[in-house]
């Protein structure tokens, strides 16, 4: 093992960046009142990692939006992407045991307003990030890969910041880690996301003479039916890596019919996908339409639309990086159900993981905080990570080698 980057890990630099983070409100919200700016956030942190000797760009994302990219060796090939979102959910103070935006120290836990989701990780990536720096002032041939820190805007709504980063023409780094709260457990895949509303039409007409009409309720029946049978079919592919181990189908919301004396002319089907292998819209849509069409004998139309923009799943196929995480952290590496960034950032690394401190049953509430133990042993991850990526002949390096 290469000797650490920082021993023991600057704990107290880390926790006095997390007081300053967790006093920024930078909550996001779809309600226009309770959306924040992070651009105070950003410049703030752009200040800090500047003065440790980082190269620090601001690009607007959306109006008061702002992503963050700051490189300790920008002229170095990019190793390592340090990543996590800069907002949080907004808060209600009165929820609260200690005010939201006062970093408070009680019982070996650190309480805040994203101190957990994940203020947290970026006090540990910037902790890192200027111990790197330091480093290569005393030693400037330590390194052949450089870190970057992404700070993003809005992960909390849209997810426009980091798509925002993904569109850029940037550099591929070998290894992108999202610090999102998983209790140091490398997560290295979760499912997609697709919703899906069928529209089924038929004729209205008098209930006294069904075949006067169309029924779209049988056509509905008929629908259903074949969903079923796609949901087992889905579920013979199975990856025991997920709680939950196949792609699921649900329907989930039905909406139609007027009277009980009329013959039902429309009805609408809502139903959701979470694939747990890359599944495009249009193929989606297209194997839907094909199977639907085929079981239809209603004489019913059938018409699929899309009430909402899929989430991608985070999938990669890198036996040798999940081996490496396993040994690097000493937990069995997990999928998970939930959407993260990854599905929009992993383009930008030959590989992902989602690591960080805290526990995600911890987030999203009041008194919302993380274990100082956690950020402890996630700086010392961060510094094998740095030391195995980025160093100059870095020993771990063929660990990771179908990722490389
Ligand atoms: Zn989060």
């Amino acid at each position: 093992m290469n000797a650490p980057i920082f021993d023991p890990p600057n704990l107290p630099q880390c926790i006095k960046y997390l007081s300053a983070l967790v006093g920024f409100n930078s909550a996001s919200s779809d309600v226009p009142a309770a959306d924040h700016g992070n651009e105070a956030l950003i410049d703030w942190a752009m200040a800090e990692l500047t003065a440790a000797g980082l190269t620090c760009r601001k690009i607007q994302t959306a109006p008061g939006k702002f992503n963050l990219i700051a490189d300790t060796h920008p002229k170095l090939p990019l190793g390592l992407i340090f990543s996590g979102h800069s907002d949080t959910v907004p808060a209600d103070p009165a929820l609260w045991h200690s005010d939201p935006w006062t970093l408070t120290e009680s019982c070996g836990m650190l309480y805040g307003l994203g101190a957990c989701d994940m203020k947290g990780a970026l006090a540990c990536f910037m902790t890192a990030a200027a111990a790197a720096a330091e480093l290569s002032r005393r030693m400037p041939d330590f390194f052949e890969r450089g870190i970057r820190l992404l700070f993003t805007a809005d992960e909390e709504t849209s997810m426009q910041g980091a798509a925002a980063y993904a569109a850029l023409s940037e550099p591929q780094a070998h290894l992108l880690v999202i610090g999102e709260p998983t209790a140091l457990t490398p997560i290295v895949g979760h499912k997609g996301y697709a919703a899906r509303c069928l529209t089924i039409t038929g004729k209205a007409g008098h209930s006294s003479n069904p075949a006067g009409g169309c029924n779209a309720l049988w056509g509905l029946q008929q629908a259903l039916s074949v969903l079923k049978l796609m949901a087992w079919e889905f579920e013979q592919e199975q990856d025991e890596a997920y709680s939950v181990p196949y792609t699921t189908l649900n329907p989930g919301v039905v909406s139609g019919g007027e009277a009980v004396n009329q013959i039902c002319a429309q009805v609408k089907l809502l139903f959701e996908l979470r694939p747990i292998r890359p599944l495009p819209a249009a193929q989606l849509d297209e194997l839907l339409q094909t199977r639907l069409q085929e079981g239809s004998s209603s004489g019913c139309t059938l018409e699929l639309s899309t009430p909402y923009p899929d989430i991608p799943c985070f999938y990669q196929d890198r036996p040798q990086l999940e081996a490496y995480l396993a040994h690097l952290t000493k937990h069995a590496c997990l999928k998970v159900n939930y959407c993260t960034e990854a599905s929009l950032l992993q383009r930008c690394a030959q590989g992902t993981a989602v690591l960080g401190p805290g526990d995600i049953a911890r987030a999203h509430q009041a008194d919302e905080g993380v274990p100082i133990a956690d950020l402890e042993g996630y700086l010392a991850l961060l510094s094998a990570l740095i030391s195995d990526v980025c160093r100059a002949g870095g020993q771990q390096f063929q660990l990771m080698g179908d990722c490389m």
